[in-house]
């Protein structure tokens, strides 16, 4: 198969308010960097919108546009994956749909590439506008706390905007994961990474899609996929504890043997809700990696496409 100089991969859900826009800065960003030898992959995410018949249109009218329709919702990180999958560009840009990442900075994206003879340039956040103090707030601290439990150096502030080559990608392709953060898959890669500063904007169109409940999920997957040390929690949580119980063991002693034990309700319950408390959370760390274990043990298609519209020779597409 002839690979196109460039690939510019868009998971989409619910954003045919941005799909016109999206299209035309994205082709014109394209056109800038490489001419007409690239090619731009929207992966329908089960929208409930008019996604999928917009996405239908705009292919029909450019032969640059490959549309991939997947069965239904599989979540941001496996409708990347199945993009990341089927794109076959040497260069490969992985983009939001709701225009928050410009385009347009794929020229100095693709000129820091070449000059810093790097195989990923990813795009680090100095200023996120638009966005709720909540989630700048809860994001940063994500980070900060992902950074020091993880084996991996996974870039702060960083989101799967960024540029690959087509070694870096192939790589990526050999990790089988389930549970994917794919911006932490992409760091344990290697290669030559470099930074690229830039402001986020606003969304263009629509709200947001990542819901407290999803963001909560994709740390747990961060933490689980790149850290063991939750699971080391019960041990030294245990070691902490049993000092304490030494120390409090001394003191009941002392007042067994001076008389002046005082019969403790506070006491007794709070050393009952705290070691219940700490037990619970260290059973439900254990269950979260036991969890995601089982559903590794499936070996389940990471997603599963419907249709294809574009130009799909050569794609091997799985379910299509
Ligand atoms: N997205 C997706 N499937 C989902 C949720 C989101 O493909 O289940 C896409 C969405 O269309 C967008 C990107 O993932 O292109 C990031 O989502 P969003 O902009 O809602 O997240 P935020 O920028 O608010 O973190
Ligand atoms: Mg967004």
């Amino acid at each position: 198969m002839q690979r196109p100089a460039l690939s510019i991969v868009i998971p989409c859900y619910n954003e045919a308010a941005c799909l016109d826009q999206l299209h035309a800065r994205v082709s014109a960003a394209a056109r800038a960097a490489v001419g007409e030898d690239f090619e731009i992959l929207f992966i329908n995410d089960g929208s409930k919108d008019d996604s999928w018949p917009v996405m239908q249109r705009l292919s029909a009218a450019d032969p640059h546009l490959v549309a991939i329709n997947l069965s239904r919702n599989h979540g941001h990180q496996l409708a990347l994956t199945a993009g990341l999958d089927l794109c076959a560009g040497e260069q490969i840009l992985i983009i939001d749909a709701d225009l928050q990442d410009p385009p347009e900075l794929l020229t100095d994206m693709r000129a820091m590439m070449t000059a810093q003879n790097a195989d990923v340039v990813y795009a680090v956040r100095r200023k996120r506008a638009g966005e709720s103090l909540f989630k700048k707030v809860t994001a940063a601290a994500f980070y900060r706390l992902l950074d020091r439990v993880t084996d991996t150096a996974i870039p702060l502030d960083t989101g799967d905007f960024r540029l690959m080559s087509r070694r870096a990608l192939d790589a990526f392709l050999s990790l089988p994961e389930q549970a994917r953060f794919i911006r932490g898959m992409v760091a344990w890669v290697g290669f030559r990474q470099v930074p690229f500063a830039y402001d986020r904007h606003e969304r263009f169109a629509g709200e947001t899609n990542y819901p407290l409940g999803k963001m909560i999920r994709l740390a747990l997957d961060a933490v689980t996929g790149f850290s063991t040390a939750p699971l080391r929690l019960a041990s030294h949580a245990g070691l902490v504890l049993t000092g304490l119980s030494l120390l409090l063991f001394v003191y009941i002693a002392i007042g067994f043997f001076t008389g002046s034990a005082v019969a403790g309700w506070t006491s007794t319950m709070l050393v009952v809700v705290l070691l219940g408390a700490v037990q619970m959370f260290v059973l439900g760390m254990i269950g979260e990696y036991l969890g995601r274990l089982y559903v590794e043990s499936k070996r389940r298609p990471l997603y599963l496409v419907a249709d294809v519209a574009g130009p799909v020779q050569g794609r091997a597409t799985l379910g299509f």
